[in-house]
């Protein structure tokens, strides 16, 4: 909290391939009531058989380029065949505002940290390429994509150790939802007495 009685929002995101977990260990803060939101992006790739309705905002193409022209993403990037956006302005303030968290793949990570000063990273990355190949098959992703995705998670996991503040290896679910809650405490604690 500042003097003004305005809270800045922490901007956390939080970055690693897909099929990792790091949306499951973020939800399962945000279900804590851990005083975080979670920005909701746009996406022009379908809906998983199963995936809930506001896991992205679903558009078509046109739609997305539109958005892209009249300036309304923070970032956005194409991943394997689809486009993908954080829209803007990612931040709330106010007395009421809640740290914001962003999951997203490494190359938007890399334009937030670039775009907004002192936004934090931490990556989640699988044990192994042949576990998280395990998981992306488990959660429905098509046969054809797996090796094609697993090739780029190897890329983005050199890319993102580089410019990450943390890093979360997702071997055990609660363990690693407990690591990611400790550094956000810590990413708090470091707020505060710098605003002090
Ligand atoms: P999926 O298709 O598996 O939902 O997402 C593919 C990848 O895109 C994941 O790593 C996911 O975190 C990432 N992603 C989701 N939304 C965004 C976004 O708004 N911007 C960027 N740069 N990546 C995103």
């Amino acid at each position: 909290m500042g003097n003004d009685g305005l809270h800045r929002a922490l901007i956390v995101v939080v970055s690693g391939p897909g099929g990792v977990g790091k949306d499951t260990i973020v939800s399962r803060l945000a279900q804590r009531g851990a005083g975080l939101r979670r920005s909701r992006s746009w996406t022009t790739r379908p809906r998983r058989p199963g995936e809930s309705d506001d896991a992205y905002r679903f558009v078509n193409r046109a739609d997305f380029e539109r958005h892209v022209q009249e300036g309304g993403f923070l970032e956005w990037v194409e991943y394997l065949g689809h486009l993908y956006g954080t829209p803007s302005p990612p931040v709330n303030s106010g007395p009421e505002a809640e740290d914001l968290v962003l999951v997203i793949e490494v190359e938007g990570a890399a334009t937030v940290l670039r775009k907004v000063p002192g936004a934090r990273m931490i990556l989640v990355v699988p044990p192994s390429p042949e576990v998280l190949a395990d998981r992306m098959r488990a959660r429905g992703d098509d046969e054809r994509h797996v090796a094609d995705r697993v090739a780029r998670a190897v890329e983005e996991e050199g890319v993102g150790r580089r410019l990450a503040h943390d890093v979360v290896v997702n071997e055990d679910l609660d363990r690693a939802v407990e690591e990611m809650a400790g550094i956000l405490e810590r990413y708090r604690a470091e707020r505060a007495s710098s605003a002090e």
